[in-house]
């Protein structure tokens, strides 16, 4: 099995963007399109080709990667309208799809379905570590699909990804359901710690004294010592991931768990919260606009004294 050389790479936002730019500095020879030709431009400057549509980005390659925004986008772009005259159709036997956005597993097989009909490999690729770790490189990456498949397309992940957190988690669909239930025990964080912080301040306990002790308890989480303090710290909500792509993972994580027939109450209220902060706040808010919604609730702003 030769090296892979020719990529195409369809969907150069806040994520796939700089993703697309690690591979063209790695030396892979990549094809770039996106609907927003501003964000093709982009690429280019770096070195990729641009590609005038997403057919002429897949065609020739040994790997196409998606990253766009929501099942929707994947199942039209790779299949198509009918389901026959997407992308995949226009792939080699022996080439590989990867779609490393936080898509579904119910799509996920229907593009292994038709991949297979061609001879086309498929894997499931999505990441976290947000923009900033897109940007350095530094990425999580959550694979599903077949070992050998998943070892040919290793380098692309490497020069994407910290290579020490690159996970071959199972079958197609495993990346898919790893992120979604990853992503889904980072929010109900949010809604924990949004909800218990605003009760001890309007109790009465400094928020400097009550987030000590919590992270020096038993109680204590990543969320809690390190992803709040941007809104701790400096009132930062985050809002490289904005609320519209927040509710698409939680529906997609409740989703994921109705299929698989297990009861998750507690997750379908998370994502109840989120949409009720959707509509409050915006489709762009921040994806820790949560904590947002119960300092507004509880009349408090929670906010650390500058050391
Ligand atoms: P984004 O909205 O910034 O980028 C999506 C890109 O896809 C846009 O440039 C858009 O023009 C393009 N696009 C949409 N439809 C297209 C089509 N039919 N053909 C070609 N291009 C098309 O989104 P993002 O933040 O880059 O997120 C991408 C995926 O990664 C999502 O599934 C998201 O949930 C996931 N993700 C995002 C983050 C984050 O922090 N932003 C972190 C982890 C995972």
């Amino acid at each position: 099995v030769t090296a892979i050389e020719r990529v195409g790479f369809i969907g150069l936002g806040n994520m796939g963007g700089p993703m697309c730019g690690h591979l063209v500095a790695a030396g892979f020879d990549v094809t770039a399109f996106d609907v927003d030709a501003g964000a093709v431009a982009r690429l280019v400057e770096v070195g990729a080709r641009a590609a005038g549509s997403a057919a002429d980005c897949a065609s020739g390659v040994e790997v196409l990667i998606t990253m766009l925004p929501a099942p929707p986008h994947v199942e039209s772009v790779l299949l198509g309208s009918s389901g026959s005259d997407g992308l995949i159709g226009g792939l080699g036997p022996g080439a590989i799809a990867i779609d490393m956005s936080t898509s579904s597993v119910a799509v996920g097989s229907r593009v292994v379905a038709a991949a297979r009909e061609r001879g086309v490999e498929v894997l499931d690729a999505p990441v976290a570590g947000q923009s900033i770790g897109a940007k350095a490189g530094t990425l999580a990456i959550y694979v599903g699909g077949e070992e050998a498949v998943f070892e040919r397309a290793r380098p692309l992940f490497d020069a994407m990804g910290d290579p020490a957190r690159v996970f071959h988690l199972g079958p197609n669909g495993a990346g898919y359901t790893v992120k979604l239930l990853l992503n889904l025990m980072w929010f109900i964080e949010s809604v924990a710690v949004g909800e218990v912080l605003s009760v001890g301040v309007r109790a009465g306990v400094p928020l400097e004294k009550l987030h000590g002790a919590l992270v020096c308890s038993p109680a204590n989480s990543v969320f809690l010592e390190r992803d709040v303090r941007m809104v701790l710290d400096d009132g930062d909500y985050d809002e490289a991931f904005p609320m519209r792509l927040v509710t698409k993972d939680l529906g997609l994580a409740v989703d994921l768990a109705r299929e698989v027939g297990v009861p998750v109450e507690l997750s379908a209220l998370i994502e109840q919260i989120h949409r009720r902060v959707r509509n409050l706040y915006g489709d762009d808010a921040g994806e820790i606009s949560a904590v947002r919604l119960y300092e507004d609730l509880a009349g408090v702003q929670l906010r650390l004294p500058r050391s």
